[in-house]
């Protein structure tokens, strides 16, 4: 066992975090008031790798493992979590579902574009009366000739205005449950696809999130994703992966929450030192350090044995579900370490605090990762 980055890890490691202190930390307060994804930043996140982080070369991917991946997602979310957010749905969502169980003709005609920036990618699971219980899905796609058409609304989509590429699960065949799901992917543009309302949000609001619409959206035979009746199963696989990336951004925003809470404990001056110098800030930092010790390794582990070809349904929702609950504390700790100036937006506090609640609901609430464990032990 070796616990240590390799030297082209470490590299990877400063070379995100330089990019996003250069290219993000300036304009994270105007993004998050602007509530929308600055499509500025595509073709330089897209020269960086991150756009294509794990995918074959042969498409154009960056071709790292999933623990590059880690790396990545972290040192955007110490910066700002809704770009790191906005990179985890479109590479661990969309393009991991059509990379994983695409045709060789869909990986060639959508990665490329995806990899180079050219289109941000959606993935469309949840519905307004379904989000936890995602197989209760209304919105269907019935066979019309040759092809298919898609009827139905998705709900709190990330890029679901602006993804150029949408992957949709649908249900094809009512009577067969969760066996009667599929996949499909959809263009931008297509007739009969449609934005519905955008989500004025908490947080993350620098990461777009709408509504998407299908009214009569027809669709060659060709956008089938994955076998017919596997989408579910197959949501189920991209999901064990996309988690480790929720992992991943819980520990890379509680990073960033812990630095500017020790930063700040060093600076402010109360009682005639600086705070850094009260036992009980001192016990809060040496919490959140360890905390985020743990919850590192525990997605760094998740991550190792994905790369190693496991399946990591329980490792990815214990990640998941540590790291996310964890970084709500950290966050939580880093505006009391503030006070009243952790309460405003002049300080980075505020804002972490805001983004951090979303990890504990994207990609299954901390109730469903409970659930998903349980059953794995139960099972054992
Ligand atoms: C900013 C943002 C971005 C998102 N991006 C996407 C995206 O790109 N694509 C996508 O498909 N979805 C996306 N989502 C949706 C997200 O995955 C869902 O919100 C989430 O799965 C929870 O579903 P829900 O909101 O319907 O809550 P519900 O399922 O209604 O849950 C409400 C509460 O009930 C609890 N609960 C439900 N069932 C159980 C149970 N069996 N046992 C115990 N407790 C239970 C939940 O844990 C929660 O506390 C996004 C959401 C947000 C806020």
């Amino acid at each position: 066992m070796d616990f240590r980055l390799s030297d082209e890890q470490q590299l990877l490691r400063a070379s995100v975090r330089e990019f996003a202190e250069a290219e993000i930390r300036p304009h994270v307060m105007e993004w998050d008031e602007a509530q929308q994804f600055a499509m500025d930043l595509l073709p330089k996140l897209a020269d960086l790798g991150l756009m294509g982080i794990q995918f074959d070369e042969e498409y154009g991917g960056a071709g790292m493992s999933a623990v590059d991946y880690c790396i990545c997602i972290e040192e955007l979310a110490r910066v700002c979590p809704a770009i790191a957010l906005s990179v985890a749905a479109h590479n661990g969502l969309c393009s991991a579902h059509i990379g994983m169980f695409g045709s060789e003709e869909q990986k060639r005609t959508y990665l490329p574009r995806l990899i180079r920036g050219e289109a941000l990618g959606a993935w469309g699971l949840t519905e307004a009366g379904a989000g936890s219980d995602a197989a209760g899905m209304r919105t269907t796609a019935t066979r019309r000739g040759d092809g298919w058409v898609l009827n139905g609304a998705k709900s709190f989509i990330t890029h679901g205005r602006i993804g150029g590429v949408m992957v949709v699960i649908a249900v094809t065949d009512r009577t067969l449950g969760h066996r009667g799901i599929s996949a499909f992917v959809v263009e931008h543009g297509t007739a009969g696809m449609s934005a519905g309302k955008k989500e004025n949000k908490l947080g993350m609001r620098a990461s777009d999130t709408s509504e998407v619409i299908f009214a009569d959206c027809q669709l060659p035979a060709s956008q089938l994703l994955g076998s017919e009746g596997q989408g579910f199963v197959n949501t189920l696989q991209v999901l064990d992966a996309g988690r480790i990336g929720i992992a991943a951004l819980s520990v890379g925003l509680a990073q960033g929450a812990y630095e500017a809470a020790r930063d700040y404990a060093r600076e402010r001056h109360q009682f005639g030192q600086p705070i850094a110098a009260f036992q009980a800030i001192q016990w809060k930092l040496a919490d959140n350090a360890t905390r985020i010790e743990a919850a590192r390794l525990l997605t760094y582990r998740a991550a190792y044995l994905k790369d190693v070809g496991v399946r990591t349904t329980r490792e990815s929702s214990m990640a998941k579900l540590f790291a996310s609950e964890m970084a709500v504390k950290a966050a939580d700790d880093c505006v009391q370490i503030h006070g009243g100036y952790g309460f405003v937006k002049d300080y980075p506090a505020e804002k972490y605090f805001r983004d951090v609640k979303l990890l504990t609901i994207g990609e299954g609430t901390s109730e469903i990762q409970r659930l998903v464990i349980a059953r794995q032990l139960l099972a054992q």
